[in-house]
């Protein structure tokens, strides 16, 4: 059954004003402001008839230099990761020390081996579980196997340690070097969210996270409702927690827009798509996703590789119904009437859509690798003095240790950047870089003018590979590469 949406139908032209494309000038102003803020002065995006927008350099680029740093409008850490990486819920800065980090990940191993070792019997397997989750099942003893990794190489340490660990009366040798900003919990009390200073918690809070936090504070209808929409997200695909945060995002730039517009100019400005006069102050607070968006979430989607074509249509379908289910958890829990729009599955769609479409891989390196490398490359007698401590724990931890922080999110100009499988710039992690901010580094020299390009794929796969992967972009590529190799 077709899942109907009585808002996509209700709100039929408010929705179809927000999906149309912003116009040239609003796409500059845009931009213009986001380049202001980060002082990014060597780029400018321009739009194209064809090819839609594009990054050009603005002046030219030597090899290795810094092009941009890219700061993410939405990001979130997927839910497998949360039990490895303790990670600010704004920034994604690890936090704490690196002794909370591993006792606290031992910790929480432990307690999900027993969980699901309680609760997995029998439960049901949900149509779309995330990749990675998928992926980390042994399935003669899934219900041992936490989260990822070689659980069987995995020697636990004695009784006390890991909670001595967490609480800080067990500091590691020259752990000191390795220093974390000390975690600072959501002041709204849900236990969920930490950060690595309290601006970020009030820049959090005023963003997204005071509609979203489930503490003990909020009206508690609304917190059961929030904590079903998250357990759905959890158990299906933990995009729509993005989706969650981008909707939340819109809705308080909304209510700060008409906080701050004086009365009289808010009855001038009336929209005449709707009756609403506060409509322009919600499509100017929809203005930053509408820069991103492209297609519907259950169109774009890839059809995966053991879902056979012929059934497409009840793939993209269920995936249809899976947003649905998620929306209306959503609507229970944080519905504006003054937003209605924003609750169709209509635009549901097109805000996961562009998540999906739009690259976003958000990785931060752990400082705990960079820890045990430091101790690692210590010398006679103080690195045998070091390793009676931290051997014990490089054991218990196994073969993953060195777990980032990984997640989705939107960056606003690196979503703009065109694919080209000989790219003159790329998107990359430096060591100095601890946040979730994109950076983006010229592969070769760059000349004024030139567009800025990077590869969403492996450039070094065959073409044909190249071009399947690609697909899943919804493009066939026609770089100066892909044209010499086209047989
Ligand atoms: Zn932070
Ligand atoms: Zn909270
Ligand atoms: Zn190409």
């Amino acid at each position: 059954m077709e899942p109907v949406c009585p808002i996509s139908s209700s709100c039929a032209t408010e929705i179809s004003t927000l999906l149309s494309p912003p116009s040239p000038p609003q796409l500059q102003e845009y931009y213009h402001n986001i380049f202001s803020a980060t002082l990014c002065s060597g780029i400018t995006v321009k739009q194209d008839h064809n090819f839609g927008k594009g990054l050009y350099a603005a002046m030219d680029f030597k090899e290795d230099q810094l092009v941009l740093k890219d700061q993410m409008l939405l990001g979130t850490q997927h839910s497998f990761n949360k039990i490895d990486c303790f990670v600010c819920s704004f920034c994604f800065r690890f936090i704490g020390s690196i002794e909370t980090q591993i006792g606290r990940r031992l910790y929480l191993r432990e307690l999900k081996a027993n969980e699901s070792h309680a609760c997995d019997v029998g439960s049901s397997s949900n149509s779309i579980q995330n990749c990675h989750e998928m992926d980390s099942s042994g399935e003669e003893e899934s219900t041992l196997q936490p989260c990822s990794g070689s659980f069987k190489t995995r020697v636990p340490l004695p009784e006390g340690v890991v909670e001595s660990l967490m609480n800080g009366q067990l500091r590691l040798p020259c752990s000191d070097k390795f220093s974390l900003p000390p975690s600072v919990p959501c002041s709204g009390g849900c236990g969920e969210a930490y950060y690595c200073s309290m601006l970020c918690a009030e820049a959090d809070w005023e963003s997204s996270h005071s509609l979203l936090c489930t503490g003990e504070s909020s009206d508690p209808r609304r917190r059961e409702a929030l904590l079903k929409f998250v357990k759905h997200a959890n158990e299906t695909n933990d995009i729509f927690l993005l989706a969650a945060k981008a909707i939340s995002s819109t809705i308080l730039r909304y209510h700060k827009l008409k906080a701050n517009c004086p009365k009289e100019k808010l009855k001038y400005d009336a929209s005449c798509v709707s009756d609403n006069s506060n409509f322009s102050l919600l499509l100017e607070a929809w203005r930053p996703i509408s820069m991103g968006y492209k297609k519907r979430w259950w169109d774009c989607i890839a059809l995966p590789d053991d879902i056979d074509s012929s059934d497409e249509a009840s793939f993209r379908m269920q995936i249809k119904e899976l947003a649905y289910e998620s929306l209306q958890l959503l609507e229970t829990a944080i519905f504006d009437k003054e937003c209605e729009p924003l609750f169709s599955l209509e635009i549901y769609g097109h805000i996961i859509g562009m998540f999906e479409l739009n690259n976003l891989d958000l990785v931060v390196a752990s400082p705990v690798e960079d820890y045990f490398l430091y101790i690692d490359e210590m010398t006679n007698p103080d690195k045998e003095e070091a390793e009676k401590i931290t051997q014990p724990i490089l054991d218990a931890l196994g073969e993953d240790y060195s777990t980032c922080c990984e997640g989705t999110a939107f960056f606003p100009l690196q979503s703009c950047m065109n694919h080209s499988c000989c790219p003159n710039a790329k998107a990359f992690k430096r060591d100095e870089d601890r946040d979730g901010q994109a950076t983006i580094i010229a592969l070769r020299s760059i000349r004024k003018g030139e567009e800025i390009t990077i590869s969403y794929v492996d450039e070094d796969l065959p073409f044909e590979e190249r071009q399947a992967s690609l697909a899943d972009y919804g493009f066939r590529c026609k770089c100066p590469k892909c044209i010499e190799q086209e047989p």
